[in-house]
């Protein structure tokens, strides 16, 4: 499965030498490799698929900044090079990382069929991330599929990934798209591009779930174990010398899955394919193919056009998060206890401690929306009320408690309700509970209730523009107005407005 290059600076076909080797050097990479240290079943050594005719179409200098690289040495030629695979960044060593899924509850063996991993970039601030190509042609992994990916999805999974580290949300992040100056075939003929994805790592459930599934009883449960340390030294390293690292792992993973899931729900974010390979096990937000942000609160709020039957619904994330991490807990099992019955045991403690998490995290952060401190055990009931009411008069989930900060609320129906004034009235009772003066609420408020979102039909016309009529602008002024989510800025205003009726259907399709 290896297909190893001795050629780590140009990645053509000829393995001649680039002279790009100092300018590649200068630019800041400081790579390691540690994945590919792991066992050779982890992972097929494999370089991206050179492409002909690579261009930037965005780039993150901020993002870059932080990993330690030069933006500006980047962002011509030699970047469009690296970024489309072209040139291989010295110290990187190319990988597919094998991982196996439930999709959709179904369990398949998947891996990265058309993204590689070049690497780990340690920053100047001691951090390790993986920097991964996405959409960098075929791998092993690839089955039949064509390696590549389009330009609309690298640029919506630029955006909304960014939007969502903007709101403090854990996630992926987004460095560069280019495209390839090559056709790729769907239904009908796109450009081809590339995302270049960063993250903490790229573990998922299931990375897990496809070394348990090996299934070698004479390596088996020592993979496993390799993978969980592993995984835990990267992430969760407070673990390493506790009493049973492997039990605490796993409720360590469960707590950042909740909270995780917890700010999702915060902001009406709707992952679209929390399949168990969409998982990462950093806890942070991965794989933006069908996502969406819900627009008039209602919890059975599905976009995906494959999600017919709802399994992955707004109101259904929390409960999907268990099942994925019940799959989780089960590849886990050998090293939970000796003893499977007990190993069980605990592995289904764990799991059913889910459901309290998960309230905490969400009752915590539903508090904070509304501009409380303190707690009393009535602020459940006046949550829900809530949401009850906006659910009935179709509000808009962001408008309605960004408008809530208001000392004059705007027109919106559901404000004119005379249930929402009883509401109103019974919340700002529940303010006065509290020593922090109003202001310090209302400060609260604006700090977790965004006002802007990256609402669909604006990400539908920033593709638009980008792909159709390659006018970048329309994507690069969203994007500077989604970087302060919670800014009253005049600039802001047009991304406010909810999209009209005709607008509202809204379906997504698995970013291909
Ligand atoms: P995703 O829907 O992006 O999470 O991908 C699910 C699986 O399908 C992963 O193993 C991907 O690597 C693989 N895959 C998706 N699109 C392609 C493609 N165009 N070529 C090869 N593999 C793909
Ligand atoms: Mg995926």
């Amino acid at each position: 499965m290896s297909e190893q290059s001795d050629n780590k600076i140009k990645n053509g076909q000829d393995g001649e030498q680039s002279p790009a080797l100092n300018e590649a050097t200068d630019v800041g990479w400081h790579f390691d490799n540690s994945y590919s240290r792991l066992p050779a079943a982890f992972y097929a050594r494999k370089n991206p698929v050179p492409v002909r005719s690579p261009h930037i179409v965005v780039f993150n200098h901020a993002l870059a900044a932080s990993l330690g690289l030069n933006a500006e040495a980047l962002t011509n030629d030699q970047g469009a090079a690296i970024f489309s695979g072209n040139v291989i960044p010295e110290g990187a060593e190319p990988l597919a990382q094998a991982y196996a899924g439930h999709q959709f509850g179904g369990f398949t063996m998947l891996g990265d069929g058309r993204a590689i991993l070049l690497g780990e970039q340690l920053t100047p601030a001691s951090e390790r991330f993986d920097i991964q190509l996405k959409g960098a042609g075929k791998t092993p992994f690839s089955r039949g599929g064509d390696g590549r990916a389009t330009l609309g999805p690298m640029l919506r999974e630029y955006i909304i990934s960014e939007a969502m580290h903007a709101l403090g949300i854990p996630t992926t992040r987004s460095l560069a798209v280019v495209t390839i100056g090559e056709p790729v075939f769907r239904a009908t003929v796109l450009p081809g591009a590339i995302l270049t994805r960063v993250s903490t790592s790229h573990i998922r459930v299931g990375t897990f779930e496809y070394i348990a599934s090996q299934n070698d009883p004479e390596n088996g449960p020592e993979n496993i174990q390799i993978l969980a340390d592993y995984t835990i030294r990267r992430h969760y390293s407070s673990l390493i010398s506790v009493d049973n690292p492997y039990l605490a792992f796993l409720h360590a993973v469960i707590d950042r899955q909740a909270s995780l899931v917890a700010r999702w729900q915060m902001v009406g974010f709707i992952h679209g394919v929390m399949n168990t390979d969409n998982m990462a096990i950093s806890g942070e937000t991965i794989d933006y193919g069908p996502c969406a942000f819900m627009d008039a609160y209602d919890p059975a709020t599905v976009f995906s056009s494959i999600d017919s039957r709802g399994r992955y619904a707004y109101g259904n994330q929390p409960h999907i998060a268990q099942w994925n991490l019940a799959k989780f807990a089960e590849t886990l099992l050998p090293l939970l206890h000796i003893d499977r019955v007990q190993a069980l045991a605990k592995a289904e403690e764990a799991i059913a401690s889910f459901p309290t998490i998960f309230q905490r995290h969400w009752v915590a952060g539903m508090r904070a929306k509304l501009g409380l401190f303190t707690e009393e055990a009535e602020d459940i009931t006046l949550i829900e009320a809530l949401l009850k009411l906006m659910h009935e008069h179709h509000a808009d989930y962001t408008n309605t408690f960004r408008a809530l900060t208001l000392e004059n609320l705007p027109n919106i129906p559901l404000f004119y309700e005379p249930a929402f004034a009883d509401w109103r009235r019974r919340w700002q009772e529940r303010l006065k509970h509290q020593s922090e003066p109003k202001e310090a609420a209302l400060g609260l408020m604006r700090s977790c209730n965004p006002a802007i979102i990256p609402r669909n039909h604006h990400v539908e016309e920033a593709l638009e523009a980008a792909v159709k009529r390659s006018d970048l602008t329309v994507m690069q002024s969203l994007l500077a107005a989604l970087k302060a989510p919670f800014d009253d800025s005049p600039l802001h205003l047009k991304y406010r407005t909810p999209a009209v009726p005709s607008e509202r259907a809204y379906q997504t399709f698995c970013g291909t």
